[in-house]
C-alpha cells in the first residue's frame, strides 16, 4: 500500500510539473467555433449530429436518435484524487447547456461505457437519477458497471452487462463468438474487447479487482462521495457503431489508448464496410508503443477525431481555456502522427463543448 501511495505521490508530482499548452500538438487541428462541419465524404448529402462533451463523453444522434457514450462532467482537481468525488452540479449545469443547445434529451437511446474508471463513469448516477435522458433504455458496460450502480437499479434504466458471447476478443484470432447488438432498428454496435493505457510508462492505477460492497455502502445518492480510487479499471472496451440506413456511417470509438491488437475490431467486419470515422484518445498515447498509428494503420478511417485529450483535471472558464492533459508528452505524439503522413485534414480534435454536422 504505502509502495502504491509514493508510485501515486511521485505521479502527482510529475503530472503538476507540467501543463501543456495546446500550441505544442497541432493546434491546427482544433476547430476555433463551437459548430463545425466534419465531411468523411467530399459530396456527402447524409448527415449525423455529433457532440463532444469532453474526455470520452460523446453523443452521436441521427434521425431522433442517439448512443451516448462514458458520461462524465465532473473534472476533478488532481489534489482531490487520494480524497474522495462526488458529482458537480455546476460542471452538470454546463454539461446540460453544451448539449441541449444542439440535441434533445429524449433522444439518447442507449449508453455505452468502456471500462469503470471514475472518468468515464461517475456522472451516471446523476444521470439516472434524475432521468436526465428521458427515452434511455439501457447503458452496456462491463461486469463492474452494474456493481458499482447497484443502489440505481430502480430508476428505469437496464445496466447490462456485456458478455464473452458478445464482445469480440482480438487477442484470440479465431474468436466468432462476437455479436451486433441492435440499439433501435437503425443503430447498432458491436462491442470489443480492449486494454487500459498505463497512466505512466509502467503503472496503471485504479486497477484493483472491485469491491462491489464499497458502492453497496458509499454509493447511494447521486451526490455520494467516493474514493476515486475504488472505481477500478474493469473490462475494457471499444466499439464499432453502425448508423445504418442505405449508406451506413460506421464509426469506431476507443476513449482509452490500448496495446495492440486489443481494441482492434474483426478483419472479418472490416472488409464488409469501412470504418468512416474513428475517435481515439489521446490520453497516455505515448505509454503504449506503436499508438495510435497501428490501430489507424490497421482500420485505416476515413477521418480520425482526438478525443480525452484536454486538462480533465481542471474545470475550464470557458469554451477557448483549455490545455492538453497532463502526462502526455504532445511532442512525442506528434512526431508518431507525422510518421503516419495523413493531410492535416485527416484529423480533428475538437474542444468539449464542440457540435459537428458529419457529412456522409
Ligand atoms: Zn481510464
Amino acid at each position: 500500500m504505502m509502495v502504491r501511495l509514493i508510485g501515486y505521490v511521485f505521479f502527482l508530482a510529475g503530472l503538476a510539473s507540467c501543463t501543456h499548452s495546446i500550441t505544442k500538438f497541432y493546434p491546427e487541428i482544433i476547430p476555433k467555433q463551437s459548430e463545425a462541419v466534419l465531411p468523411i465524404l467530399k459530396e456527402g448529402k447524409r448527415e449525423l449530429n455529433l457532440v463532444y462533451l469532453g474526455s470520452g463523453n460523446l453523443v452521436l444522434e441521427q434521425n431522433g436518435e442517439a448512443v451516448l457514450t462514458d458520461p462524465f462532467f465532473s473534472n476533478q482537481k488532481l489534489l482531490n484524487l487520494p480524497g474522495k468525488i462526488k458529482s458537480s452540479s455546476r460542471q452538470y449545469n454546463s454539461w446540460k447547456t453544451n448539449y441541449e443547445y444542439f440535441l434533445s434529451p429524449s433522444v439518447v437511446k442507449a449508453g455505452l461505457v468502456s471500462h469503470t474508471h471514475y472518468d468515464h463513469a461517475m456522472d451516471l448516477p446523476l444521470l439516472l437519477e434524475n432521468r436526465y435522458f428521458t427515452n434511455l433504455n439501457v447503458v452496456y458496460g462491463n461486469s463492474y458497471l452494474p456493481q458499482i450502480l447497484q443502489n440505481f437499479r430502480e430508476e428505469g434504466v437496464r445496466l447490462a452487462e456485456l458478455t464473452s458471447d458478445e464482445v469480440f476478443d482480438p487477442g484470440s484470432k479465431s474468436d466468432k463468438s462476437y455479436n451486433w447488438i441492435s440499439v433501435t432498428p437503425r443503430i447498432r454496435f458491436l462491442p470489443i474487447l480492449s486494454n487500459h493505457a498505463p497512466h505512466t510508462k509502467k503503472k496503471l492505477f485504479m486497477d484493483k479487482p472491485l469491491n462491489a460492497d464499497y458502492f453497496d455502502d458509499h454509493l447511494i445518492y447521486s451526490n455520494s462521495k467516493t474514493k476515486a480510487f475504488k472505481w477500478s479499471t474493469g473490462e475494457t472496451y471499444s466499439f464499432l457503431i453502425d448508423f445504418i440506413d442505405a449508406d451506413t456511417l460506421r464509426v469506431f470509438i476507443q476513449t482509452s489508448a490500448s496495446r495492440h491488437p486489443y481494441g482492434f475490431p474483426p478483419d472479418e467486419e472490416l472488409h464488409k464496410k469501412a470504418v468512416d470515422l474513428a475517435i481515439l484518445c489521446y490520453a497516455s498515447a505515448p505509454n503504449v508503443d506503436q499508438y495510435p498509428n497501428a490501430l489507424i494503420n490497421q482500420i485505416q478511417p476515413k477521418k480520425v477525431m482526438f478525443v480525452h485529450w484536454e486538462d480533465f483535471f481542471r474545470t475550464p472558464k470557458s469554451f477557448d481555456d483549455q490545455r492538453l492533459v497532463r502526462g502526455t508528452k504532445p511532442k512525442k505524439v506528434r512526431q508518431r502522427i507525422d510518421l503516419l503522413g495523413k493531410p492535416k485534414d485527416y484529423f480533428i480534435m475538437p474542444k468539449p463543448g464542440t457540435r459537428f454536422k458529419v457529412k456522409y
